[in-house]
């Protein structure tokens, strides 16, 4: 079985769960996990951010992430696809009591254009204004595009200029990071909040980062105990990230060449459907023409291949180190066989 509909999917190396097994522990609601504190410590440093918040989850940091930078009854300003607005399930505004307008992108790419003409800071007694912009890199939906550094740039000295906020959903910063080979550093020192993923292609088995200013920490902490999410000996789950770290981290080149090869494969069989030039890291959208999505998903798990339906027409496959590069091959031509 290729099992290609999410770098969800992965699961822990026997590396990793004997890390996992030797962690040092403690209770992480009394700040006394070494563990947790190590890998809060090294991955605010990585992305420069004085501290960091290990989070259960992606949206539990992305929701503190924006809750530090948006105060009830503001609004957080991100693209029309984005995973704060869509796979959320509506947290922001059900938990945080904040309200989202989205701005229209290509792929998911933040243009400094289309966020100058919808901001709204210190919008007075009639409008809402807006508090922060928010933008996720790599782009989930966007099928794992790359975000421009200049147009970040540009972005984050408007907010700077309107005092607004900046957040990055960077669950799959890594990817960005080994794709371009720009330095994580480079990326994080832009924003205010940030969000990273161990539970994606990294392989842990659970986990993220919030890294923020110590003073926005302090707070985020306050409001992850709020939420259920004040845990103990989280440690051993912490081993499994920064083991991920060391190991997991240069190997995302591998899933981005696995992804290429997958889309070339398609391509090669049904041209319509795929550009390979368009897969920059190790997710691949793929348009279905006259075949429903479901039906192509289902006919390819017949064949031991597993793709997402993400939309009618639209299937998406994502590469991780679950998969090997023969693998990929296979599942491309097989897929692109059913189109
Ligand atoms: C997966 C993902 C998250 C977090 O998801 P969780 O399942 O909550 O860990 C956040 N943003 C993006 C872009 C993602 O792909």
């Amino acid at each position: 079985m290729v099992d290609l509909r999410s770098d969800t999917v992965t699961k822990p190396t026997s590396a990793m769960r004997e890390a996992m097994l030797a962690a040092a522990v403690g209770d992480d609601v009394y700040g006394e996990d070494p563990t947790v504190l190590e890998l809060e410590h090294r991955v605010a440093g990585i992305l420069g951010h004085e501290a960091g918040l290990f989070c259960p989850t992606g949206s539990m940091a992305n929701l503190l992430g924006v809750r530090a930078l948006v105060e009830p009854g503001e609004e957080v300003l991100c693209d029309v696809q984005a995973h704060i607005a869509r796979a959320e399930m509506g947290a922001h505004a059900a938990v945080h009591g904040l309200t989202m307008r989205t701005f229209p992108s290509h792929r998911g790419l933040a243009e400094f254009d289309q966020v100058a003409a919808i901001i709204s800071p210190k919008a007075g007694p009639y409008l809402v204004s807006t508090a922060a912009v928010a933008v996720e890199n790599t782009h989930n939906f966007g099928g794992g595009t790359l975000q421009d550094l200049d147009q970040l740039r540009a972005i984050a000295e408007l907010c700077a200029e309107h005092e607004l906020g900046f957040h990055l959903d960077g669950a799959r910063l890594w990817n960005a990071a080994v794709a371009t080979g720009i330095p994580l550093l480079d990326y994080g020192r832009l924003f205010d909040t940030v969000s990273v993923c161990f539970s994606k292609g990294l392989g842990a088995p659970v986990g993220s980062v919030l890294v923020a200013s110590a003073e926005r920490i302090a707070r985020a902490r306050v409001w992850r105990k709020r939420l259920g999410g004040g845990w103990r000996q989280a440690g051993m789950l912490a081993a499994a990230a920064l083991h991920a770290l060391d190991r997991h981290v240069d190997r995302l080149a591998d899933d981005h060449a696995n992804a290429r090869s997958f889309a070339a494969a398609v391509a090669d069989r049904a041209p319509a459907a795929v550009d390979p030039d368009a897969v920059q890291t190790n997710i691949v959208v793929i348009d279905t023409g006259e075949r429903s999505a479901a039906e192509v998903a289902r006919a390819a798990a017949e064949q031991q291949v597993l793709v997402s339906a993400l939309g009618p027409r639209l299937v998406r496959a994502v590469t991780h180190l679950g998969v090997d590069a023969d693998g990929c091959r296979r599942a491309g031509e097989i897929v692109g066989q059913l189109l």
